[in-house]
């Protein structure tokens, strides 16, 4: 080893937008607690478009010069592949570790690395720095409670023969309010999907990682976290250390989408307008659509709304690859018309952070991805929780049941959610006292993000540890 090294952190997000600008984030974070670190990030291309994060890495890589890109070659997966997009990024990251080693082993060269932080679905890459001797980290996208239920998965496994999707049951988690069994990830939620064994393997993984970094911070999720420090979720092994350093929320520019409406923001009363926007791979049927748009024309409340393609079977799980919407043969016939006073509705991509710190919106109807939560919460938006894929219906029962800083979507048994059930929610969020309630402890949740990112917070001090650990 040269004293002439440079100490180095290397990480390895998942490709999907809310999962890699985190983790960039993350990053820049670390720089400002020490500068004299270089970071490098390995790109994996996703096996399906899920944002794109172009013009953020361009953006990044032009203003911090300390954080160096690089971009893994493209793995191929056969066409037969299981279209769960939980298993296809499982897929993709495992076949990547070869190059992940190769990358590890090139960057050695001429640094010290001194941490390695894997996004958990890269779970797979732990092996290989335990073999180089480099402390594994992993990144949680997504908050605490999940992060205790995962911890917690391989002890629910041992209890029960049955897939989650069978049971119809409450069950019992450290530091959680009951859950349904209907509210697993319907990847997790069948024995027979390759991903329920990935997200097993995972958290057989946490106990043998130098330390869990969560996208979160202490007084949102204090009981899960109080759970999981005391050892509740990992019975069997040892607990990791766990950071809690969020919320982590892209402030360079994030993607190009649509500014126009923020244009139209800047004319409606402050607090006047309820922002429809589901993720980076929410996509609804045309039925669906037309119930939003009546239940929102119904409301009478204003609103801005990010309308997208129904999904089609040749490429569902590719929304770039999706032609751009024709609102007038889409929403129901003289709809935008009629709300051409009141409502937006945007093409397929709205600038989101900017949108909900702008003054004018007083409410969000969001899919409940993470990300999206942590920008309400930052921007002091209250929600409605509709919940669509991966984690979310988990993160609704959290934001409702726990936090309460969101009103539920209650969809039937398909899914679907009618035009009555948006319009009573949508109306319950702006006006009533529930809505109050959700939006004044919104804006408390608002202050304590701010107050554990400032000097002597609680996300600081997370931060500061972790740097500190890695200086002996
Ligand atoms: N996003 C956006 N405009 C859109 C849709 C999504 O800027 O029209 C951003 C959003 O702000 C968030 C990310 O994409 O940062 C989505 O991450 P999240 O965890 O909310 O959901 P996911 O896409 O992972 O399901």
């Amino acid at each position: 080893e040269s004293p002439a090294m440079v100490d180095a952190v290397v990480m390895f997000p998942s490709p999907a937008i809310g999962h890699f600008i985190s983790m960039v984030e993350l990053g820049k974070l670390i720089l400002t607690f020490q500068p004299s670190l270089s970071i490098h990030i390995l790109i994996v291309s996703a096996p399906y478009s899920a944002g794109s994060t172009a013009s953020y890495i361009a953006d990044v890589a032009a203003t911090t010069p300390s954080i160096s890109f690089h971009r893994l070659p493209t793995i191929t997966l056969p066409s037969s592949t299981n279209t769960h997009y939980e298993t296809l990024i499982f897929e993709v990251l495992r076949l990547s570790n070869p190059h992940v080693h190769q990358a590890l082993l090139s960057i050695s060269k001429t640094h010290k690395i001194k941490a390695f932080i894997m996004d958990f679905f890269c779970f797979f890459s732990l092996s290989i720095a335990s073999q180089l001797n480099i402390p594994g980290y992993f990144f949680f996208t997504s908050g605490a409670g999940c992060l205790a239920a995962s911890m917690y998965f391989p002890t629910l496994h041992q209890t029960t023969t049955k897939s989650f999707k069978d049971m119809n049951t409450f069950l019992k988690l450290p530091g959680l309010p009951p859950i349904s069994s209907s509210n697993f990830s319907s990847a997790a939620s069948d024995r027979n999907n390759k991903a329920y064994e990935y997200f097993l393997d995972m958290a057989y993984c946490f106990p043998k990682s130098a330390g869990v970094i969560v996208n979160t911070f202490a007084v949102l999720e204090a009981r899960a976290l109080k759970a999981i420090s005391d050892g509740l979720c990992i019975p069997d092994s040892t607990t990791p250390p766990v950071y809690c350093t969020g919320p982590l929320i892209a402030t360079n520019n994030q993607t190009d989408g649509d500014t126009e409406c923020l244009n139209w923001l800047e004319s409606q009363l402050s607090q006047s307008v309820i922002f429809l926007c589901f993720g980076s791979l929410g996509l609804f049927s045309m039925e669906q659509l037309r119930e939003i748009a009546s239940g929102l024309e119904r409301s009478g409340q204003r609103f801005l709304w990010v309308v997208r393609n129904p999904p089609s079977d040749s490429q569902s799980l590719d929304i770039s690859a999706l032609p751009e919407p024709d609102l007038n043969s889409l929403l129901p016939d003289g709809f935008l018309d009629r709300t051409k006073e009141k409502g937006l509705v945007v093409k397929s991509w709205a600038p989101q952070v900017a949108v909900l710190n702008h003054k004018s919106v007083g409410g969000f109807v969001t899919h409940c991805g993470w990300n999206s939560v942590l920008e309400a919460v930052s921007a002091g938006v209250p929600m409605v929780a509709w919940p669509l894929y991966a984690e979310q219906k988990f993160n609704r029962l959290m934001l409702v049941e726990e936090m309460k800083i969101a009103l539920p979507m209650k969809e039937d048994e398909k899914g679907f959610v009618t035009g009555l059930e948006v319009e009573k929610r949508v109306n319950e969020l702006m006006q009533s006292d529930s809505g109050k309630s959700v939006r004044e402890r919104t804006i408390a949740m608002k202050n304590a993000a701010k107050a554990a990112l400032s000097e002597g917070g609680s996300s600081r001090a997370a931060m500061s540890r972790l740097v500190e650990s890695w200086k002996h």
